[in-house]
């Protein structure tokens, strides 16, 4: 058996990987007192350590990222690009964080060669003016752009078109055709900017949601991995370095082993390309950052008391879109906090906007807003396929009390200005607010503002039910089976009352549900389908009534998207202190910086861009 330093990783393990780095100058190096001929020529050792940092590293790269997904892919690809060492370490099993299991609709624009190729003007300028043209305002109300940050915006117009070569570069499989304006938020109206990648291979170890976002986030990985970058999966960063508690330069972080064991089996799960892979067996590693460290964590939206911080209403029962491959807890944020930085650009985390808060047509399981099938990897941990809702005239969706409480047949949010509506849309002509159909999002505002029976100290909404009954299965021609739902979130019994009963033990459930409360809104509801209309709620002509057993309660409840707010950063992409200076040697881009109110990947892979550049060029310490 080979000999295991106190790292754990043995000595031919890490042979191994210091020489898969074709083009890269310096490897990442293991910094302990082993295998000496292995080691980068005399890895400097703090002497003697501060009290605040660690009394070892382990580990040390020049640039080291935080996060395998948007930012972080793209930043660690660019850095080694530049000649730096780069070592990317990501909590998740795999890479690819919720760029990965995204749609892979990814809106750059700014002049990229298939806008020019398909005869689609638009300039770094005239995004520019786009992304920060405070007269658009959604049909919500939101205005999307008014409280973004201008410094932001520029770096983002400057390099988008840049970003999107170097993505090609990197192999990535956009389809060759012109661009459009299908899928994308908050992008600006004057040019269509969204290109697409696809996945056509279905969900596997490869491709854990079968989105476009996996060729576009493999092709990435590909281009890390052949120019050396490596790679240590399950350490979730919990710490940052600086060399004095809240000064001076970054100089390294912590992290702990976080397994994902699903529940059924006992060894971990592991990520589908291993070359580059470091593998160690501690629970905890300090790693050193000679150059710099990059912050691409994903955002905030999964930690509920941060998210509180924007919006008091999203207590816990409301699942990330996600969440379930890689939750954004916020840590990033927190522990660059914990060094000084600090938050910015706040007003943009309104939860008002179009697309920010989800109902989603898939019911009966909790966590399901992505479509996941048996064959994900991860499918023991979202539990059932949850059942498709074709019409919502097959149901009704009650509140924790088991009341109405609007159309179900709103589904929720027009998507955003980049479908046109704003016509003629004059860049930044004050009048453009004027033009807005109005359409207030209110199905999500109706589902939280219904907290009625929620307690005392959250004041939760508690989950929404669809509530259904067996025509409607016959209708919808649903399957119910433990692959399909979940018990937790999905009952049946012959009568309301006792499926009321059985709704009350969802542990998401502030109050019990009140059977003469569900019974009373459906014997409305049957009423209002006689009538053959809902002057309660305003449902156009409801069809069915429920009124054939066993009835049904499939969990219904909204989704919270991505996060718009975060550590406050300039145009290189470097965090800053409430003063505004510059914390060096520490980037952040993506969900996890502020100063964007830009839904997905455009502000992310080019964040990654632009901080994988700089923090190349960052001098060694
Ligand atoms: C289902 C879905 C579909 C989407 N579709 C689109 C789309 O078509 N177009 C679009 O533009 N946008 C889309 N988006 C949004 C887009 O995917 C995200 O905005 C983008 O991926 C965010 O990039 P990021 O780098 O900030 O975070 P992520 O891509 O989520 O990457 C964050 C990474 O950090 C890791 N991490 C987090 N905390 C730690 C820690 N403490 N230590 C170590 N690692 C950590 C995570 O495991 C993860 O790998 C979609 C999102 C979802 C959920």
């Amino acid at each position: 058996m080979e000999k295991k330093e106190k790292t754990g990783i043995s000595r031919r393990e890490f042979l191994k990987l210091a020489g898969t780095g074709a083009a890269v100058v310096a490897s990442v190096a293991l910094v302990q007192p082993v295998a000496a001929e292995a080691l980068s020529p005399e890895p400097a050792q703090p002497k003697p350590a501060p009290a605040n940092l660690p009394a070892k590293w382990d580990l040390e790269a020049d640039v080291v990222v935080l996060g395998a997904g948007a930012v972080g892919l793209v930043a660690a690809a660019r850095a080694a690009k530049a000649g730096a060492s780069v070592l990317v370490l990501d909590a998740n099993y795999d890479i690819g964080g919720h760029a990965i299991i995204s749609g892979g609709n990814v809106p750059l624009g700014g002049g990229t060669s298939f806008q020019k190729k398909y005869g689609i003007a638009d300039d770094p300028e005239t995004l520019f003016k786009d992304l920060t043209d405070w007269s658009v305002v959604e049909v919500s109300g939101m205005p999307e752009y008014r409280y973004n940050d201008r410094g932001v915006q520029r770096a983002l117009a400057d390099n988008e078109a840049k970003t999107f070569e170097f993505l090609l570069e990197c192999g990535a499989p956009f389809q060759d055709k012109a661009p459009d304006n299908s899928g994308g938020h908050a992008v600006g109206i004057s040019a269509k900017r969204e290109h697409h990648c696809v996945w056509t291979k279905g969900q596997s170890s490869e491709s854990p949601a079968a989105a476009g976002g996996t060729a576009l986030m493999r092709a990435v990985e590909d281009a890390a991995r052949k120019l050396g970058v490596k790679f240590l999966l399950n350490y979730h960063m919990n710490t940052i370095y600086r060399e004095r508690v809240s000064d001076g330069r970054v100089v390294g972080v912590e992290a702990t082993y976080t397994p994902t064991i699903l529940p059924g089996s006992l060894s971990p799960l592991k990520s589908f390309r291993a070359d580059g892979n470091i593998d160690l067996d501690v629970k905890q590693v300090f790693v050193r950052a000679k150059k710099a460290v990059v912050i691409g964590t994903g955002g905030s939206t999964g930690n509920v008391n941060f998210r509180r911080m924007f919006d008091p209403r999203l207590t816990e029962e409301m699942p990330l879109a996600g969440g379930e491959y890689s939750p954004q807890d916020a840590s990033g944020e927190l522990a660059a906090m914990a060094i000084g930085a600090t938050l910015w650009g706040t007003a943009n985390q309104t939860f008002d906007r179009n697309g920010a808060l989800r109902k989603r047509p898939i019911i009966g399981t909790r966590t399901n807003y992505v479509g996941w099938t048996k064959t994900s990897p991860i499918f023991p941990k979202v539990k059932a396929t949850g059942l498709n809702v074709r019409s919502w005239q097959d149901a009704i969706i009650v509140n924790q009390v088991g009341k109405r409480f609007y159309n179900e047949m709103e589904d929720g949010y027009p998507n955003g200005t980049t479908e046109g509506f704003l016509k003629p849309y004059v860049q930044g002509d004050w009048r453009n607010a004027q033009k807005v159909q109005y359409k207030p999002m209110n199905y999500p505002d109706a589902a939280l503002a219904m907290n009625e029976g929620s307690t005392a100290p959250d004041f939760g909404a508690g989950p929404q039910w669809a509530i259904f009954d067996a025509a409607a299965v016959d209708r919808e021609k649903w399957v119910i089976n433990e692959t399909s739902v979940h018990p937790e979130y999905f009952f049946s019994a012959p009568t309301l009352a006792e499926l009321a009963a059985k709704i009350s033990a969802c542990p998401y459930q502030k109050v019990a549900m009140s059977a003469a409360n569900l019974e009373a809104t459906v014997a409305a509801y049957n009423k209002a389908v006689d009538a053959g209309a809902d002057e309660e709620f305003g449902k156009p002509k409801p069809q069915f009534k429920l009124d054939k057993g066993p009835f049904y309660a499939a969990w219904a409840t909204i989704t919270v998207h991505d996060t718009y707010a975060g550590l406050r950063i300039n145009m290189a992409c470097q965090v800053m202190d409430m003063d505004g200076a510059v914390i060096p040697g520490l980037y952040c881009g993506g969900e996890s910086a502020a100063g964007c109110s830009q839904h997905g990947l455009a502000r992310c892979l080019t964040q990654g861009y632009i901080a994988g550049n700089a923090a190349a060029k960052e001098s060694a310490v």
